[in-house]
């Protein structure tokens, strides 16, 4: 079907980020909700219908690992409207402070994995499309504990057009060295950004945050703040989980969670693995995952995340 503005119904405010600002729909033709994205352009006409038309291949992304596209139109006054599935549970970065000491439990760590990898190899082997911008803002989950990437780089004259409007728009904490550097990069590029991460949501602190003392302290606020921290990047030691002890449970984290993640911060990308190389290896961290082992698990978490999600959102009305 044909989307138009007419047929659309705002239900509430997402958020917004550095492109775009998302809200709930309703389509009331098909009665479907939707997510909606409204992201400026100040490009020309030719321009704006050349986005348009990358971003058909959208419709082609079939997978339960990415979140579906329903279409996108332009609209006047400069503004390009995607709208895709909903996902009732939110992104990472909204779920991690309603998690029980601010921590990712280390059954969802692993079924997380497994879909990340696991969509990254669908894009990737099935449309050549890597994905650019994996960090917790841009991988959803369902109330049955499903996750899913969204926010991919399909359209290079949509990513054109933004990093015009903003030298710091695509410019990230998560990004891998070798793309920091300018280099070459590819879809390995994308599991640094995943081990990154992972690592976060285990600590339940940002890698970056100087919060264990073995980094020196200073203000990444702005844009000289970036730039120290990307130069950090470069030419530091990867961080790392291993020999560090959680301050929640005063103990030393999962040693297969951190071998994973290690593996996934490697620096040369000639020496990191790609997503199917990790999907393969399922005598380690993901042992258990395709069998199910952690469902039931996973499936209850997801359910206590969603409840604590709507009264958060009755508190704020
Ligand atoms: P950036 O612009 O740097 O990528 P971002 O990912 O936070 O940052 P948006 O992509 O504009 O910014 O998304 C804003 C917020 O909307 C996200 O943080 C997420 O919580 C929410 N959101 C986005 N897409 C969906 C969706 N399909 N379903 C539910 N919530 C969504
Ligand atoms: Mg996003």
């Amino acid at each position: 079907f044909q989307l138009n503005n007419a047929d659309l119904v705002t239900l509430k405010n997402l958020g917004s980020g550095n492109s775009g600002t998302v809200s709930k729909i309703l389509h009331v033709p098909t009665q479907k909700i939707m997510a909606k994205k409204i992201i400026h352009i100040d490009s020309k006409t030719v321009i704006q219908t050349q986005i348009i038309r990358e971003l058909r291949i959208l419709h082609e992304c079939q997978s339960p690992y990415i979140i579906e596209f329903y279409g996108a139109f332009l609209n006047t006054n400069n503004t390009i409207v995607i709208c895709m599935e909903y996902c009732n549970c939110g992104s990472l970065d909204k779920i991690l402070p309603l998690c029980q000491n601010k921590q990712f439990p280390l059954p969802v760590l692993k079924k997380l994995a497994y879909a990340i990898l696991s969509g990254l190899s669908y894009l990737y082997t099935t449309h050549k499309i890597i994905h650019r911008d994996i960090k917790p803002s841009n991988v959803l989950m369902t109330h049955k504990g499903e996750f899913k990437l969204c926010d991919f780089g399909v359209s290079r004259e949509l990513t054109n057009s933004l990093a015009m409007a903003d030298t710091f728009v695509g410019t990230s904490t998560y990004m891998s060295p070798e793309r920091i550097q300018g280099l070459n990069y590819g879809v390995k590029s994308d599991i640094w950004s995943m081990g990154l991460m992972l690592l976060e949501l285990a600590k339940g602190v940002p890698v970056w945050s100087d919060d264990d003392g073995d980094n020196s302290s200073s203000d990444h606020g702005g844009p000289e703040g970036i730039l120290d921290l990307l130069q950090r990047i470069v030419n530091e030691t990867p961080p790392t989980l291993i020999g560090k002890i959680n301050p929640v449970t005063k103990e030393p984290y999962d040693a297969l969670l951190c071998s994973f993640i290690d593996s996934c911060l490697i620096k040369d990308d000639n020496m990191r693995k790609s997503p199917w190389d990790l999907l393969e290896d399922t005598d380690g961290f993901l042992k258990g995952v395709v069998a199910g082992e952690y469902e039931k698990d996973v499936k209850s978490w997801a359910k206590g995340i969603r409840k604590l999600h709507k009264d958060k959102s009755e508190g704020e009305k």
